[in-house]
């Protein structure tokens, strides 16, 4: 019976050492009766200093970690008071991490006055819940404005009390043309997106020459803009890459389009290719107003922009460079941005060259 009961104290240890969520036990005299493992990683309390601490002055040493000041101790030591009431505090931390924490009291039945608190990490949870908010306000902005603008061209062109010449018809229609190709380009991407996310994006890769595939691009980007000149510059000897075409010319247009767009009063956009005895290196450099170095990582994240609110009224989704990303690590390839405020950006990717070895079996040569 004896050695029963130790067993029992002995899994009920083992359970509040490998429990998943912080945990905290304050006996009937407010002092802290235990903190488990997790408690201590996620709220970084010192481990010898915890133990018999009354629990105001805990509360206290914890608001001082807060990321924002919200006078959580008092806060803290209300919901203590009403634990019968199974209250529930959010907070973020900056200390020992980052961390946004769920906090839920309860009362420990046994003894008056005792209680326990449950602190999960909801770090993950809330930035998912903030990506889903983001992906709604951008999607229906983007769908609706395109949206808007085609229903209402139709419209007007269907209007039985006006004649419309021939010239202001076709330009109507340009407008629904060029807006349904907008509409159909962000549900592409959309798609493309959940296949990134998914680990599903169906990439057919095959010996590619990067040459045209660079020369192409450049020569419908340059169509595009008119006060931007091109400079392309590959070395003569440029060996194939394992790739998939259509996929690379979608990442080519992405980061040509991005530099025209993002260098608003023209200039010169470069595209480079290097070549080491792995890889080959592409660059496309622009001029334009640059990233500040603390968002070159983050402009790879889905949906972020730099500017949300002006960079989405220039039509953009903040997916391009998410999808760019994902295509180039499905090929084994990285993908990252050097940018100086003021002074442009550069976009540089890798794919893995094709060595005569591979070509044993597969030699379909597609420069
Ligand atoms: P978007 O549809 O907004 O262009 P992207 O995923 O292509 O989405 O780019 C994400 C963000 O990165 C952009 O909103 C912009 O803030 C920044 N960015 C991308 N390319 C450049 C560039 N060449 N120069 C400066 N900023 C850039």
């Amino acid at each position: 019976m004896v050695s029963g009961a130790h067993a029992t104290i002995e899994l009920a240890r083992d359970a509040l050492t490998s429990l998943a969520d912080g945990l905290l036990l304050i006996d009937d005299g407010g002092k802290i009766a235990l903190l488990n493992p997790r408690a201590e990683a996620l709220l970084g309390v010192p481990e010898t200093a915890w133990l018999e601490m009354p629990d105001a002055e805990f509360y206290r040493a914890l608001a001082k970690q807060a990321a924002r000041a919200e006078n959580l101790a008092p806060r803290f030591e209300h919901c203590a008071q009403r634990a019968v009431e199974m209250p529930r505090l959010e907070f973020a931390l900056r200390a020992p991490q980052a961390r946004v924490i769920e906090a839920t009291w309860f009362a420990l039945r046994g003894a008056h006055g005792a209680y326990g608190v449950l602190w999960r990490d909801v770090t993950r949870v809330k930035e998912l819940e903030e990506m889903k908010s983001q992906l709604l306000s951008t999607v229906s902005h983007e769908l609706r404005t395109p949206l808007a603008s085609i229903k209402g061209f139709a419209t007007t062109l269907l209007r039985q009390d006006v004649r419309w010449d021939e010239a202001t018809q076709r330009e109507f229609l340009r407008i629904i043309e060029e807006e349904s190709n907008r509409l159909e380009e962000l549900i592409d991407n959309l798609l493309d997106m959940s296949q990134v996310e998914a680990g599903a994006l169906r990439i057919q890769k095959e010996p590619v020459q990067l040459r045209r595939l660079v020369r192409e691009a450049v020569e419908m980007a340059q169509r595009r803009t008119e006060t931007h000149w091109f400079v392309v510059d590959l070395p003569s000897e440029l060996p194939r890459v394992w790739a998939d075409p259509r996929r690379i010319r979608q990442v080519l247009n992405n980061l040509l389009e991005n530099a025209i767009k993002y260098s608003p009063d023209g200039g010169q956009i470069t595209v480079r290719c290097e070549v080491d005895s792995k890889r080959v290196t592409v660059s496309i450099a622009d001029q334009g107003q640059g990233i500040p170095p603390e968002y070159l990582e983050r402009v790879f994240d889905r949906f972020f922009q730099v500017d949300g609110a002006n960079t989405r009224r220039m039509g953009g989704s903040g997916l391009g460079l998410a999808i760019a990303k994902g295509i180039v690590q499905a090929h084994d390839g990285a993908i990252w941005a050097e940018a100086t405020p003021g002074q442009g950006s550069v976009f540089r990717f890798t794919l893995p060259i094709v060595k005569e070895l591979d070509l044993g079996q597969n030699d379909d040569d597609a420069g």
